[in-house]
């Protein structure tokens, strides 16, 4: 095995607007770390995506505190019927769905939830995800009304896009408020924290940057965290499962199973939940788990040029 693997993998269903994951597994004296900015993001925003990568494969991760994860399943802005059937082979007790896409309408998320929490029962968590999709007075609306849906929702994550706007909407609504892109992207985290915006934090590994920097946030911002994925391999997600092992506190369940959107994983025995959680530990990569998910050529190309111009990008 190489040091350097460009993988690309089909998804089970399209997820914020892609239906092909891919990215780049380096290799260090720690294990394989993995850097898979979204294509569309520059060297700048992708710049924290490959320190989390060094981390991973130069240096490990902080001992875990605790050795299984709860997580949640992901629902994609797909039809109740699809929406239902992914529930049911989740296996977990908390579904997260995802709301406000763009072409659907507030009944489109209203039936969705209705069919996750038949799928789930009276019991299970549910949680909506809006990506900064709604104004205020939307998200004021339809926070409401799905709150309804779904027999009380657990928190509502970035219902609007601004921080402001966030702050605004925690004021009106009684769910609790995540933030999410709120933190990720933003010049800086902590207005969140400033500002009263949220109840909930939600972080990822590679976007801030590697597992030390999320603890650090996790420490200054003073609010229960939840750990996501940025819809990696289970290279990835092995990450996103240290932070989440290595957090003093774990009130909510982790957004780690999405591997089970993907078709095919980059490693021999894929991060899936069983009863609901992730094991702590540390997948296998294996040369037959690697050409399994190898990429076509020209997307080595684009990952080599693309590796190159973050790091180079990173020392100047
Ligand atoms: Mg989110």
């Amino acid at each position: 095995m190489s040091g350097v693997h460009v993988w690309s993998v089909g998804l089970r269903q399209r997820f914020r607007g892609i239906t092909v994951r891919e990215g780049v597994l380096l290799r260090g004296d720690a294990g394989w770390g993995e850097f898979s900015p979204f294509l569309e993001y520059d060297d700048v925003v992708a710049r924290p995506w490959l320190r989390a990568a060094l981390e991973a494969a130069e240096e490990g991760w902080p001992d875990p505190v605790r050795d299984r994860v709860p997580v949640n399943v992901t629902v994609p802005a797909v039809d109740p019927a699809t929406a239902h059937r992914i529930v049911r082979e989740g296996g977990c007790a908390t579904a997260k769905v995802k709301v406000a896409e763009p072409g659907q309408s507030l009944d489109d998320d209203v039936a969705r939830l209705e069919a996750v929490r038949d799928a789930l029962g009276p019991r299970g968590a549910v949680r909506v995800d809006a990506n900064g999709g709604w104004s205020v007075d939307e998200a004021v609306t339809a926070v409401r009304r799905l709150d309804r849906a779904a027999g009380g929702l657990e928190y509502a994550e970035q219902p609007c896009a601004s921080v402001e706007d966030l702050a605004l909407v925690r004021r009106r609504v009684e769910v609790p408020v995540a933030a999410d892109e709120s933190i990720r992207r933003a010049e800086d985290p902590y207005r969140v924290r400033d500002l009263e915006a949220a109840d909930v934090a939600v972080l990822k590994v590679q976007p801030l940057g590697g597992v030390r920097a999320c603890l650090r946030i996790a420490e200054d911002i003073g609010l229960p965290v939840v750990v996501s994925s940025a819809l990696e391999s289970s290279v990835g997600i092995a990450a996103g499962l240290a932070l989440a092992a290595a957090l003093p506190e774990l009130p909510y369940a982790c957004g780690l199973a999405t591997v089970q959107l993907f078709e095919a994983d980059t490693v021999a025995d894929p991060l899936l939940p069983v009863e609901g959680a992730l094991a702590v530990r540390r997948p296998a990569v294996t040369a037959a788990s690697l050409e399994a998910v190898r990429a076509a050529p020209d997307r080595w190309a684009h990952w080599e040029a693309r590796l190159a111009s973050v790091r180079q990008d990173r020392s100047s």
